[in-house]
């Protein structure tokens, strides 16, 4: 009992709050508007009476701590959505970018594999016309284009706050091995590399990783980084109540989260 106080004492002493700046150009690239100075997301959404994160913010927290995302950018205008797209590359997706709607599939705000400019172009009228229909007062602060991962062998990673123990993490398959299986492991924050490849391991789903049937081998030590991470992030922001990567692409190489929340406390 004693070691276990000690051992959380170290934990808060280990807790340092690093501001997560977004640049001037950063801030374009999530908000559609330049900022005079870099402002730190966390605090921005607290300003803007937020409790989470947009996408484009959290992914950009992802990145800071080198957890793999899709690319993207916010467009303000129908145009700008296609420029973005051709910079990009095809096939695309874009997605609402609205403080007032959290589930963005749910209201048609989400439009998968556009092949061209035309499919783009129609993508997003589409997108604004379902917007405004399922919630007419949202406020609408842009689209985001990005690139549309391939699929592949589907993984989450969760971190949630246990209120005596802090920040734990979470890992399973995508789908119904977590939806209806509740096969997931957890463990509490921070893990080293071991506890992470425990975790992977320990999963019933865990054959299907290692490849089956044919299938290659997903790419284990990118999931192993991406869980080592995501426990550097939440023991870093202790603000952060809820966090979701989901669903996480897993490749032969490499490894690329399609979406990532980020509820703040
Ligand atoms: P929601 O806010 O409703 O959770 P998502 O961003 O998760 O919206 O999009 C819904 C679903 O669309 C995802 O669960 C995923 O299956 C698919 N999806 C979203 N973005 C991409 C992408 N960039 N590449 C491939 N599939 C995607
Ligand atoms: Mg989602």
């Amino acid at each position: 009992m004693v070691s276990t106080k000690i051992a959380m004492h170290q934990k808060s002493l280990k807790y340092k709050y690093r501001p997560i700046e977004l640049s001037r150009e950063t801030f374009r690239l999530v908000h559609g508007f330049k900022m005079k100075k870099s402002l730190d997301v966390f605090t921005q959404a607290r300003r803007e009476g937020r409790n989470y994160l947009l996408e484009p913010e959290a992914k950009i927290v992802c990145m800071e701590y080198g957890i793999p995302v899709t690319r993207f950018k916010v467009a303000l205008t129908q145009d700008e959505a296609v420029k973005f797209a051709d910079q990009i590359g095809y096939p695309i997706v874009l997605k609402i970018v609205s403080p007032d709607i959290l589930h963005k599939f749910d209201v048609g705000g989400v439009m998968l594999s556009l092949k061209d400019a035309d499919e783009v172009n129609t993508a997003y009228s589409k997108i604004l016309e379902n917007v405004k229909r399922h919630k007419p007062d949202a406020k609408i602060l842009g689209v985001l284009v990005q690139e549309m991962a391939p699929s592949s062998t589907e993984v989450i990673v969760g971190a949630t706050k246990d209120p005596q123990f802090g920040p734990a993490l979470m890992f399973g398959l995508g789908g119904i091995f977590v939806e209806v299986l509740k096969d997931v492991a957890f463990r509490i924050a921070p893990i080293t590399e071991s506890d992470a490849r425990e975790m992977i391991t320990e999963v019933k789903g865990y054959p299907i990783l290692k490849g089956y049937r044919g299938q290659p081998p997903a790419d284990i030590d990118a999931i192993v980084k991406i869980l080592m991470n995501t426990s550097r992030l939440v023991m870093d922001h202790k603000e952060i109540k809820e966090l979701d990567l989901n669903p996480i692409m897993v490749y032969e190489k490499g490894a690329k989260t399609v979406d990532a929340r980020i509820i703040l406390e």
